[in-house]
């Protein structure tokens, strides 16, 4: 009886426990991402927050997520924060191309590995920077603009200048934009920034310049969110759906506006893919697998390796076998006044 008693203690609560062992290894060698987003204001932000949590997760990974709401002193901190939680890999979407890279150094100080999500951090030597290539995104817009207005008044509302994309988006436009200049087909009566991406601004700009008496005939919006500002005043002038408005983000007020009338076209850019292969690319780099991206951008001071997703244009023609069929929005919700 002893014996037995003693058998099945040990069975029970041996000293030694292989299975538990194992689970515990298992857990320690969870690899724990921290995701530091300059801002959720816009929707995209959302869905790149919620589809990057659950790609990670898929992958057996932790994620743990901070916004600095357009904050460059909070990102800091809560890139701080991030480290502090035994992350293996920081991915960020700087808020200011420049100052984020005080966070980019922190992390590799530590050891660290660095993403750059979406925006690129300048002068920082980040491990990838993964993004569609905005300077595409700004040839679309000008491409649809052009098609439509091949001669006339142009008015440009870009984006912040302390966002890197703002200037692969000018570069693609102006691509296109410049010959037509030059040669006396286009006129661009106006070119601002909106700090922060305010689309109150955009409001603002087209407005005062409408009130002027300004003729536009197209207007490039640096996003969705501006172009939502523009096509306000637009139509308090009673101009929406005559003036040519080009925005990128196929944010589903913007579809909606598309298949209304009111805004000519959107660049998608399928989050799904941004987020998925960043879960992966986030998990080789915090296994120590090198990674093997054919492409790089000069980040002002270190040619840095970039992994390249391609922009889709999309207007009323196509926005079904686009953003509907990807379950990017519902047809339901895109087409709601039909
Ligand atoms: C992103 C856009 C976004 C904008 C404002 C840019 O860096 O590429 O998709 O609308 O930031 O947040």
């Amino acid at each position: 009886l002893v014996m037995l008693l003693y058998l099945t203690f040990k069975n029970l609560y041996g000293t030694k426990h292989p299975q538990k062992d194992k689970e515990a290894e298992i857990v320690d060698n969870r690899v724990k991402i921290g995701f530091s987003l300059g801002t959720l204001k816009e929707e995209r932000w959302m869905k790149d927050r919620d589809i990057l949590m659950a790609k990670v997760k898929d992958l057996g990974g932790d994620i743990i997520v901070q916004n600095a709401n357009n904050d460059d002193q909070d990102q800091l901190k809560q890139v701080r924060y991030l480290l502090d939680q035994g992350i293996d890999v920081l991915v960020i979407v700087p808020n200011d191309l420049e100052k984020a890279a005080a966070a980019v150094e922190l992390a590799k100080r530590q050891g660290v590995k660095v993403i750059s999500y979406d925006r690129l951090v300048l002068k920082s030597n980040v491990d990838l920077y993964i993004s569609f290539d905005n300077v595409r995104v700004g040839e679309l817009m000008a491409k649809y603009v052009l098609e439509h207005v091949p001669e006339g008044n142009v008015l440009i509302v870009n984006g912040a200048t302390s966002d890197h994309n703002t200037k692969m988006i000018k570069e693609g436009y102006d691509k296109l934009l410049q010959p037509k200049v030059k040669s006396g087909h286009i006129k661009i009566i106006a070119e601002e920034w909106a700090s922060n991406w305010m689309n109150e601004y955009a409001f603002r700009v087209t407005d005062e310049l409408l009130q002027q008496g300004n003729a536009i005939h197209a207007i490039i919006a640096g996003n969705d969110g501006l172009a939502d500002g523009i096509i306000g005043a637009l139509s308090e002038h009673r101009l929406a759906g005559k003036t040519v408005v080009a925005g990128q983000d196929a944010d589903l007020a913007a579809c909606q506006r598309i298949v209304e009338g009111t805004q000519l076209m959107t660049v998608y850019k399928p989050i799904e893919k941004l987020a998925d292969v960043t879960a992966k690319m986030a998990v080789k780099l915090a296994r120590g697998e090198s990674l093997d991206i054919e492409n790089s951008i000069f980040d002002g001071r270190y040619s840095v390796p970039y992994y390249v997703l391609e922009p889709i244009a999309v207007d009323k023609n196509n926005i079904d076998e686009t953003i509907i069929k990807d379950g990017f929005h519902m047809r339901d919700e895109v087409y709601r006044n039909s």
